[in-house]
């Protein structure tokens, strides 16, 4: 049979990220321990519309590189036995595009109730959001604010993809003049009841966007226990100082004065004793290696208010003096981050965004061990 471009495009539209009717299940494993596959098609699919709004794309190519499963297993396998993640929209990865790939999303979205909706990026909200479009419908420019109220209210859930779609992030950084904010922002203004699971990171590790997407396809939405900030205990209940291979160091008040020294980074500014996230167990890259292990700070890129809370990013603000041992614990294993330190959190958040240059401060009172001469050059 012979297709001309019009058909290969519309053919793409229904089968680029949304393969067919078969799907490869894993039915045992060989000798050698690898999986043997067999087609199979009494699959559930779970349809997936990606909205890329204030982004820089990092979240879809953080995606990309998930190692397992690969991103040919998400788009092809079962993610889960009989169920299947059938992205039926994501304008970076989709062959389609123009009207063609828009009359596919609409499609999708007449099944109210039964579709996840992803949004990557934060979303301008002044002038009514003119200031980022996500496409064109007969000549009319569609802005992501439009897309994601008129999505969102229809989903069975939004997953916030990226510290931007969670918090606003980068494009929310002052001065802010495009007015950009969180989905659940956006969604309270607009009364919208959505649940919405926010999976920050800048941009987020694979993991916490699959493991995330598939504890809601095993178990349900109610199975994935959040934080105060609407984050997955399970990717997010720790914080990373204290699960960081330096944190020795610390106890030991050695500190690095460089970047190239093996030690603590908390002297050079690391946000890792007010950042919840396992990277440092977890390890990025296909399990290679994490911001710290790069001998780099963790800038706290998980967190509301990244990046003007967060920064000086690259070194320590003056007067900011932390305890990381003084910090107040999350209240049992997976209660997330106490109310103390998230009143310490808005606290500086206050104090950075008004560009005051006051000096930073934790809500702690007792000192690190920063005792220079103990320190090892
Ligand atoms: S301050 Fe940073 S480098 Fe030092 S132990 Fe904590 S997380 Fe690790
Ligand atoms: S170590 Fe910190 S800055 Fe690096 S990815 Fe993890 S949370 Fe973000």
């Amino acid at each position: 049979m012979e297709l001309n471009r019009r058909d290969f495009l519309r053919l793409s539209a229904i089968s680029t990220v949304s393969v067919g009717l078969m799907y490869l299940r894993i039915t045992e494993f060989a000798k050698d321990g690898s999986p043997v596959y067999a087609a199979t098609s009494d699959t559930t699919e779970i349809p997936i519309i990606w909205l890329a709004t204030g982004s820089c794309t990092g979240c879809t190519i953080s995606l990309l590189n998930s190692l397992s499963p690969t991103i040919r297993n998400i788009l092809i396998d079962e993610v889960v036995p009989s169920k299947h993640l059938s992205m039926r929209f994501h304008s970076t990865i989709m062959a389609s595009e123009g009207e063609l790939a828009l009359e596919e999303l609409k499609k999708t979205a007449l099944n109210k109730g039964n579709y996840i909706l992803v949004v990557e990026g934060a979303i301008s909200t002044k002038d009514h959001g003119i200031y980022c479009e996500v496409g064109e419908i007969e000549g009319k420019g569609i802005t992501g604010l439009e897309q994601t109220v008129s999505l969102g209210k229809d989903a069975m859930l939004v997953l916030a993809a990226g510290t931007c779609a969670s918090y606003g992030g980068i494009p929310s950084a002052a001065p802010n003049t495009g007015g950009y904010t969180s989905v659940t922002k956006v969604f309270a203004d607009a009364g919208i009841k959505t649940p919405v699971v926010n999976v920050p990171g800048c941009p987020p590790h694979p993991d916490w966007f699959v493991g995330t997407a598939a504890t809601v396809l095993i178990s349900g939405i109610e199975a994935v226990k959040l934080d105060p900030y609407g984050r997955p205990l399970a990717f997010y209940g720790k914080r990373i100082h204290e699960i960081c291979p330096r944190n020795g160091s610390f106890q030991l008040g050695q500190f690095s004065k460089k970047f190239s020294d093996p030690y603590c980074m908390y002297q050079l500014g690391c946000k890792g004793p007010v950042t919840y996230a396992d990277c440092p167990i977890r390890l990025w890259n296909s399990g290679n290696s994490w911001c710290v292990g790069a001998n780099s700070l963790c800038i706290g890129c998980v967190e509301p208010g990244f990046p003007d809370i967060m920064s000086p990013l690259m070194k320590k603000a003056e007067g900011w003096e932390v305890d990381p041992l003084a910090l107040p614990k999350p209240e049992k294993e997976d209660t997330g981050i106490s109310p103390a330190l998230a009143a310490g959190l808005g606290a500086i958040a206050g104090a950075a965004v008004t560009g005051a240059g006051v000096a930073i401060s934790r809500q702690i009172s007792t000192k690190p061990k920063t005792d220079e001469k103990s320190q090892k050059e």
